[in-house]
């Protein structure tokens, strides 16, 4: 923002002022010292001039004495002719003549009549009487000098008089000239200390109005500072600014427009909390019921987890499931489901403490997470069983929507937590399985999540990383089971995988297969085998008796799906050199019937490759004639259950029997697997079933084992 001319005169005001002020002050004061100046000189002067003219009228009139006085003498002693006098009379009248003159005018001056009306009267009366006794002296000098010299004497005694007058009125004057001196000095000390003291109240009166001043700037300002600290600092909701409201209302365009850029700023930032509401809204929110989500559920549990780290208490969730809301909702329509899904949540809701989280996590189905319970196992369990029970007779009150009453029943599964045991996900699946287990006991039910379940999971949980760990560690093996013909004769090999663990053992890949399908380690895993298998295969290819088995290696349906499955298998094959030919994949069911277009395609693929396919444990799935005839296969695989009781079993055999004319049927050869007995062999080779695998033969054996087994 531009500082603008009135708040540069704000800030500029507690110098601007008493430099204004000074100068008033200067001028007004020398002016008046001028003007006074004046007239006491002019005055002075006037004074000077009428001091000057009466010593000089003194001194003329002196001079006029003494001409007349040595004129006199000169008569008397006849040494001046009747000429002579007559032109010095004439003379002395002129001089005299203007003499008076000079007096009256002096006489008649005002400064004169002020210091002293009888002498300024008697001025001209002496001298006009002088003059006349002068001019008669010299008048009748020539004829009666005696008579001349009593009328010089009467002269004399006027001009004694003139000169008292006058030099009474020179010392008034002079006088009066010291005391208007001296008036004119006080007047100036006085008009001095108006000035001084004018200059301190006017410095005083600037100080005051730039404090003033100075202080409106430093409330406003400070007004301003304090609401973008506030604004700075608010939470969540942006702070009410009346102050700043009040100085957008106020007067003074700079504190106007600064208020009104602080409330454009509060408003820019109610804007951008809305919007980041709005967001976080939807990202950790539910819109119907606006509870939180799965997401700010673990979140909350993951903060739960280390809360009860801290203090040793238990926690627990509870998860609900509505009994019938499916129902509900495709009967009634969704508009009702809706409904009744907020509903719940209000009641939820309603049930549990202030701190407690109430979570929307999809469908009909809600968590309840409840912290710092107790720190003993069975008063938690109390509390949770309370809480559970508050909430399932709550939801089972008749609900009224759209005027018509719906029932609805809630089944709870509870799982209790102390410190960080067990991931988010155990915890929620605990819950999880406790809720169908509620559902098992007729639903409308409680249930709480058993612990030997879940050290099932653990025990799940602990498998799981180190499968992850055993890969690196080389801790995995083939084992290798022959497969044979009617005569007894190897026909090929399926290699079976195997995991020496350091501590458990051997362990079963029926234990770690489905895990690592879950976990989708099997697609490293399942590498891992192709590539030992086709090595193997390579090797097997040089030397005689293996020469012409064929390899069945098991692809579990993630490692089928991978997209790069084809060039892996190409890669595994060219890698090692081994014969496309003698390489067999074992699918199952369910890797078929995933995507059965895509898997048709990969199949074609690999079998350009020459790469042969068997569909292993065959009558366990969904199959049918309709998907059984597209598929590019080879062989199929009798599963060993059926085989299993084939002998015993009509149902069996008559399955046993229809798969081997189903694959008769569609020219695909066939094989049993688990057979164990000779009876289950006769059976099966009397029925067309002429390739064999199991413990009749030999078990899965080592590499070293196996092949001193094709030797024999
Ligand atoms: P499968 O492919 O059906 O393998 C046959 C299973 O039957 C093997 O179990 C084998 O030891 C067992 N067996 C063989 N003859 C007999 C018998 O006469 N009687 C009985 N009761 N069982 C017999 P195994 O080795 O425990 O493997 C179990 C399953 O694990 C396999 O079933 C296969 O689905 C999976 N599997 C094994 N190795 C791999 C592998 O490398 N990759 C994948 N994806 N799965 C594998
Ligand atoms: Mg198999
Ligand atoms: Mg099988």
């Amino acid at each position: 923002m531009r500082i603008k001319h009135s708040l540069l005169i704000l800030f500029m005001m507690p110098v601007l002022l008493p430099a204004l002020f000074a100068l008033l002050i200067n001028y007004w004061s020398l002016y008046s010292l001028r003007a006074q100046h004046e007239q006491a000189s002019n005055q002075e002067r006037q004074e000077v001039a009428l001091l000057t003219e009466a010593a000089r009228l003194s001194e003329e009139l002196a001079a006029v004495q003494r001409r007349v006085a040595s004129t006199l003498e000169a008569a008397d002693r006849k040494r001046l002719s009747e000429a002579q006098l007559y032109r010095i009379h004439s003379e002395v009248v002129d001089q005299l003549a203007q003499l008076n003159r000079r007096v009256l005018v002096l006489a008649e001056s005002s400064a004169v009549r002020e210091v002293g009306l009888e002498d300024a009267l008697a001025l001209p009366e002496h001298t006009r009487l002088y003059g006349n006794f002068v001019i008669m002296a010299t008048d009748i000098a020539a004829i009666d000098p005696s008579t001349a010299v009593r009328y010089i004497g009467d002269a004399q005694q006027h001009f004694i008089a003139f000169s008292e007058h006058a030099h009474r009125i020179s010392a008034r004057l002079a006088n009066r000239m010291v005391q208007h001196n001296a008036v004119a000095e006080r007047a100036f000390s006085s008009f001095f200390m108006q000035v001084l003291l004018l200059g301190l109240a006017g410095m005083a009166g600037a100080v005051l109005l730039a404090v003033l001043s100075s202080r409106k700037l430093g409330r406003h300002m400070g007004e301003v500072a304090d609401a973008l600290w506030e604004l700075s600092h608010a939470r969540d909701v942006a702070p009410e600014l009346p102050k700043i409201e009040r100085m957008h209302n106020g007067s003074g365009s700079e504190f106007r427009d600064m208020a009104a850029a602080v409330l454009d700023f509060r408003s820019a930032l109610i804007g951008r909390k809305q919007a980041e509401h709005q967001a976080y809204q939807l990202a950790f929110y539910d819109p119907l019921t606006q509870l939180p989500n799965r997401r700010l559920l673990i979140e909350r549990l993951a903060q739960a987890f280390t809360l009860s780290e801290r203090t040793h208490y238990h926690g627990a969730i509870l998860l609900l499931d509505l009994d019938n809301f499916k129902t509900i909702n495709e009967t009634k329509g969704h508009e009702i489901g809706d409904q009744l899904l907020m509903e719940v949540a209000r009641r939820i809701a309603g049930c549990v403490r202030a701190g407690d989280t109430v979570v929307r996590l999809g469908g009909d189905e809600f968590v309840v997470l409840l912290e710092t319970l107790s720190a003993k196992a069975d008063s938690t369990a109390a509390q949770v069983e309370m809480v559970a029970e508050n909430i399932r007779t709550a939801l089972i009150q008749p609900c009224v929507l759209n005027d018509s009453i719906y029932h609805t029943t809630p089944s709870i599964g509870v799982a209790i937590f102390k410190g960080a045991q067990y991931s988010v996900e155990e915890l929620l699946k605990s819950a999880d399985i406790a809720m169908y287990q509620a559902k098992d006991a007729g639903r409308n039910t409680i249930r709480f999540y058993d612990p030997e379940m879940q050290s099932a999971i653990q025990a799940r949980a602990d498998l799981e990383s180190e499968l992850r760990r055993a890969l690196e560690d080389r801790e995995f093996q083939l084992y290798y089971q022959v497969q044979v013909d009617g005569q007894g004769r190897p026909l090929g090999v399926e290699a079976l995988l195997r995991w020496q663990h350091p501590k458990r053992g051997m362990v079963s890949p029926g234990e770690f297969i489905p895990l690592a399908e879950e976990t989708g380690l099997i697609v490293p895993i399942g590498l891992w085998v192709l590539e030992r298998a086709c090595e193997q295969l390579s090797s097997w290819q040089q030397n005689g008796p293996m020469r012409d088995l064929v390899l069945a290696v098991n692809v579990s349906a993630r490692q089928f799906r991978q997209s790069d499955f084809v060039t892996r298998v190409a890669r595994a094959l060219q890698e090692s050199g081994a014969k496309p030919s003698h390489l067999k994949l074992e699918l199952t069911e369910s890797v078929v019937l995933e995507n059965i277009e895509e898997t048709i395609a990969k199949m074609r693929e690999l079998k350009l490759l020459g790469v042969s396919f068997s569909m292993d444990d065959f009558g366990t799935g969904y199959s049918s004639l309709q998907y059984l005839k597209q598929l590019p296969l080879d062989q199929i695989k009798i599963d060993q259950s059926f085989v299993r009781d084939i002998t015993s079993d009509t149902n069996d055999a008559a399955i046993v029997q229809t798969i081997i004319a189903m694959s008769v049927a569609l020219g695909l050869n066939v094989i049993a697997e688990g057979v164990e007995t000779e009876a289950q062999r006769e059976f099966l080779d009397k029925h067309g079933c002429h390739a064999f695998q199991g413990y009749l033969f030999s078990m899965p054996l080592p590499l070293e084992q196996f092949e001193a087994l094709v030797h024999q």
